[in-house]
């Protein structure tokens, strides 16, 4: 189900009615149940399927019910496959064909998932992938976590949150409560084929403050540990604060501090990684992330190389407080740099494309608050009715913890 709609499906003669994708899979089992299906399973183990548009959803289904992973999705040169086959049988190898580029998606949806899964009857995810996003000499611990939800009926959108249930119980010997993680990834997952979600996770640690003893987080320290093939008990998705719009022409303003990045690597990912046919973004996205020192820019190399390939359309502005410093003299941080770009920002806030995202750690709001006021008032507009407008319009975004 993951974002092939059975609406998409009846209209078979819109967008992308008719035309064919090439799944590529693997680990198919060979069980009864797929005896009669025509799924022929090659000896190298990966299978590439044709499927006309329509079918998409129902294809992906029976490919979880039999195990199967799907490992691409192309687009299938049409003329190429019109004397081939269709859905079950096997396409021309893909020296005959000449894929475009990778693609999934095909129309977003207008209705928003949420509590797929409950924190009673949570989803098992497997954890395929846990790396340091911290390089040398940063501050802290911080992990992208990429878990393996095949199989299961798990969706969601840029932008939304999942829970996660730590094992164990707390200190009265109760099951520990789910906490909250935004999601890092696509909808499509880090692997395009809409079978993982991503997290973003700082490590909590503290010294307690009477005993001084070193504390952990519950939930982060366990996710921060996790090794691959780990099972993780994962409800939601939740959120719709945070969700993008699907005009391709948005400008979108972004503010993060730390693992409040998560939403936008989704966003930017979306935006200039992927490619969709329903959605080629061609508007303005301005990410000002706030970090204590360089190693703490969080998917640094891949927020560049965004940058240096679409430098008009994707603007990377750091706040790095313990490094940089203001024109007085003061350490750097998010609301400084917001300060400083203000009129440029104002006057892209009066153009009703441009949605602008708070997310990170609770209290960043106040100062970029402060410095909006300011500019608001050499334009005689008070700046708190001004953003409960925004807020009105669905264009004033924050999500802090
Ligand atoms: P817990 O074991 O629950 O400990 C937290 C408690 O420790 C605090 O309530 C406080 O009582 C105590 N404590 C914390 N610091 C100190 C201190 N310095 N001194 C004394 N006591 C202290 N986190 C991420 O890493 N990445 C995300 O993408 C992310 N997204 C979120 C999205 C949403 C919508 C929300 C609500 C939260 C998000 N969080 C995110 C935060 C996350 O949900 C957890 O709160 C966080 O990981 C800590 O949980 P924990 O179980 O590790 O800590």
């Amino acid at each position: 189900t993951y974002g092939f709609s059975s609406a998409s499906a009846v209209n078979s003669k819109t967008a992308f009615g008719d035309r064919l994708f090439v799944f590529e899979v693997v680990g198919l089992r060979q069980t009864p149940n797929n005896q009669q299906s025509a799924v022929p399973i090659r000896r190298s183990g990966t299978v590439r399927l044709t499927v006309p548009y329509g079918r998409m959803n129902e294809e992906m289904q029976r490919i979880a019910r039999l195990g199967g992973k799907i490992v691409s999705i192309e687009r299938f040169d049409r003329e190429r496959v019109e004397a081939s086959t269709v859905a079950g049988a096997p396409a021309p190898s893909s020296k005959d064909s000449k894929p475009s580029k990778p693609m999934t998606q095909a129309k977003a949806k207008t209705d928003i998932p949420v509590n797929i899964y409950r924190p009673k009857t949570p989803l098992i995810g497997k954890c395929v992938e846990n790396r340091e996003l911290v390089g040398e000499g940063g501050i802290g611990r911080v992990r992208h976590l990429t878990f393996d939800v095949s199989g299961s009926d798990l969706r969601y959108l840029e932008g939304q949150s999942i829970g996660i249930i730590p094992p164990g119980s707390d200190d009265k010997g109760k099951s520990h409560k789910l906490r909250l993680y935004s999601i890092a990834s696509t909808r499509h997952g880090d692997r395009l084929d809409d079978q993982t979600v991503s997290l973003c996770v700082r490590e909590l640690v503290y010294q307690h403050p009477e005993t001084g003893e070193t504390v952990y987080g519950v939930c982060s320290r366990f996710l921060c540990e996790l090794n691959d093939g780990d099972d993780v008990q994962i409800t939601g998705p939740v959120g719709k604060e945070m969700l993008l719009p699907e005009d391709p022409e948005a400008k979108i303003i972004m503010m993060a501090t730390g693992t409040g990045i998560a939403p936008f690597r989704a966003y930017l990912r979306r935006m200039f990684v992927e490619q969709h046919d329903d959605y080629k973004f061609n508007g303005f996205a301005w990410l000002v992330f706030g970090i204590p020192k360089t190693p703490n820019i969080l998917y640094q190399d891949k927020l560049e190389a965004m940058q240096s390939e679409y430098p008009d359309h994707f603007r990377l502005t750091y706040a790095i407080s313990r490094e940089q410093q203001t024109a007085d003299g003061q350490k750097m941080y998010i609301q400084n740099r917001v300060a400083e770009h203000v009129e440029e920002m104002w006057n892209l806030l009066q153009d009703e494309k441009t949605h602008t995202y708070i997310c990170g750690l609770k209290g960043m709001e106040d100062g970029i608050d402060e410095a909006f006021a300011g500019e608001a008032q050499k334009h005689g507009v008070e700046w708190s009715a001004f953003r409960k407008q925004l807020k009105s319009q669905d264009r004033w975004h924050v999500e802090t913890y």
